[in-house]
Formats: structure tokens, C-alpha cells, sequence
């Protein structure tokens, strides 16, 4: 079979109709994947989608290109073993709130340390959609959505920030019903060497009735202003421009994290924080020297015992 060199997103698309619900945030950020990828020119078969479980853990049964649908919390680990496995796939993990920022909160906030060269995109609408409605860690103190009895009497996490005290090297906070700036994220975080993290505002119709497009979109505000507003516009500038310097590297996230508390009549979109720094695969090289540099997927041939491979990585 030819293999085009020029691709569309079209390229991405598979044979499953997506059975998410009439309206939902997901379909904008299907669309802006595929457009990013489409974009970027990446092949199909350079690419692995990694999701857990919930709503947005069908993306990438809708994605044609390598894909895990995987446990619950789990798409991080099982994206960090491929790329360690085959470091020239593009690999995308991606999953819920709840998936991402509750049952799988130990592997969010390590694979920010690790600074492994991937892409992590969570799906966020404050509920746990597949499950009718439960509140997740993003849910604010006091919000009582249509599927709740009482209002939430905890409070909410804020993952940029958890992000970028973690280490996240790429920082960066999408809109799902804003399908282009979405899809502009998304290829510079792609691009980006080093992990990269997306929190994608996520409109859930169905279950949380407060964050809506219409919330998001301002109309409840005598203004009619909307309440998301780019940070790019502002000129905010999220980058460390000498990596060298432990100063600006403080004072880029002291900035970062404190735009990422305002929620209000304003909320801001776009990249929060970006550094360039050394990759856990520069960390490996640095380790072992010695070690071949073709990915392990190449070193070994089917049906090859990988014993000798995999051991020098123990
Ligand atoms: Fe989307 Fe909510 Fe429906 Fe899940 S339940 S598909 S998040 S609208």
C-alpha cells in the first residue's frame, strides 16, 4: 500500500461512529487532534493514542493510528513504556479528569518529573461523565451540577498548577469548543521535547449543567462578554528563555501558576508555561553512553529472544 506523504485529517479518521452525546466537548477535541496531526504532516503509523478509562477513553477507537484503550488512571504508564520502547512514535495519552486527576493523580504528577518526550491531553468537564455525574477532583466547592443531590462540599484542584510544580515542561490549558486554537496547542505541544500536558475545558451537556458553552461563552454575564479569553492576547509570555537560569525559571512559574487561579468572569486559555530541558531519553544517554541509540523496537527482530536488549535497561 502507498504511503501519502501529504496528510489530511481525514488521514485519522476510522470507521466508528462516535457515540459520544449530541453537543459534548469530546468532538471538538477529536477534531483538533486529528487537525494537529494532519498538520504536522505525521503519519498515521508514527502515531499512538493512550487513553484510560471514561468517556474520552473511546478517542482513540475513533483515531486511526496505533491505539490502547487501558485501565483506568493508567494511560500515562502504558504511554511512557511505548515511547521508551519505540521513541520515535508520536505518542498521545490522553483521558478524563476523573481518570487522570483522581484514579490516576500518582502517575499525573510523576510523569511531569520524568520529562519523557510525550503529549498528555485530559479531557475536563468536572464530572464523571460515563458514570452519570459523579463530582471529580476539578468540580469547585459549592457547585451542585443536575446530577448531584447536595453541592460539592470539597474542594477543587487546580491542575495547571499541580502541573507545573510537578515539572511538566509544557503547560497549557485548551478550550474544546474552540476547535483552531485547540488544534494551535496542540501542534506546539507536539512539538515540544519533553512532556507536554493539555487541560482541555470540556463542556459535558449532559451532566454538568454550570460549565456549559454557554457558561464558557459568557451569556449569563450582564456584559455577554466571553469568559475565556486567550492568554497570547494579553501578551503573556510563558517561556524560559535561558533554561540555565534557576531565577527565571522561578519567576516564569510563579507567573504561570498564579494566571492559572483566575476563574471568574475571566478564564484563560493557551500555554502557561514552556521550558526547554533535558528529556528522560537524554537522561538514558547521558547514563549509558554506550547504549545503541536506535529505538529498542528496532534492535530486535520477531521472534528474537529480547533478554539481552531489555537488560540494559535494568
Ligand atoms: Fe460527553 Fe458528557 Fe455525554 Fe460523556 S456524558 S459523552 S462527557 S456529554
Amino acid at each position: 500500500m502507498a504511503i501519502a506523504t501529504e496528510v489530511s485529517p481525514a488521514d485519522f479518521r476510522t470507521d466508528i461512529h462516535p457515540d459520544w452525546c449530541p453537543g459534548c466537548g469530546d468532538f471538538g477535541i477529536l477534531n483538533a487532534i486529528r487537525q494537529a496531526l494532519a498538520e504536522l504532516n505525521i503519519q498515521p503509523h508514527d502515531v499512538l493514542t493512550v487513553s484510560g478509562i471514561g468517556c474520552s477513553g473511546k478517542t482513540p477507537h475513533y483515531i486511526k493510528s496505533y491505539g490502547l484503550h487501558t485501565l483506568h488512571g493508567r494511560s500515562l504508564p502504558v504511554a511512557t513504556g511505548a515511547k521508551l520502547a519505540n521513541s520515535e512514535l508520536t505518542v498521545l495519552a490522553m483521558g478524563g479528569d476523573g481518570d487522570g486527576y483522581g484514579i490516576g493523580a500518582g502517575h499525573f504528577v510523576n510523569a511531569g518529573r520524568r520529562n519523557l518526550d510525550l503529549t498528555y491531553i485530559v479531557f475536563n468537564n468536572g464530572v464523571y461523565g460515563l458514570t452519570k455525574g459523579q463530582s471529580s477532583p476539578t468540580l469547585r466547592r459549592g457547585d451542585q451540577t443536575r446530577s448531584m443531590k447536595e453541592p460539592s462540599i470539597q474542594d477543587n484542584i487546580n491542575p495547571i498548577a499541580i502541573a507545573i510544580a510537578a515539572g511538566y515542561t509544557f503547560v497549557a490549558r485548551g478550550y474544546a469548543m474552540d476547535v483552531k486554537s485547540m488544534k494551535a496547542i496542540l501542534i506546539k505541544a507536539i512539538q515540544h521535547r519533553g512532556t507536554a500536558i493539555i487541560d482541555v475545558l470540556q463542556p459535558c451537556p449532559v451532566y454538568n449543567d454550570l460549565q456549559t458553552a454557554e457558561f464558557y461563552a459568557g451569556r449569563d454575564l450582564a456584559t455577554a462578554i466571553p469568559r475565556v479569553y486567550k492568554l497570547e492576547d494579553e501578551g503573556f509570555d510563558p517561556y524560559v528563555h535561558d533554561p540555565d537560569d534557576g531565577d527565571e525559571i522561578i519567576a516564569k512559574k510563579v507567573a504561570a501558576t498564579a494566571r492559572s487561579f483566575e476563574w471568574g468572569d475571566r478564564i484563560p486559555i493557551g500555554i502557561f508555561y514552556g521550558v526547554d530541558l533535558p528529556t528522560l531519553g537524554d537522561g538514558f544517554a547521558a547514563h549509558r553512553p554506550d547504549a545503541p541509540t536506535t529505538s529498542i523496537h528496532k534492535q530486535a527482530q520477531p521472534g528474537q529472544d529480547v533478554t539481552s536488549v531489555l537488560g540494559r535497561f535494568r
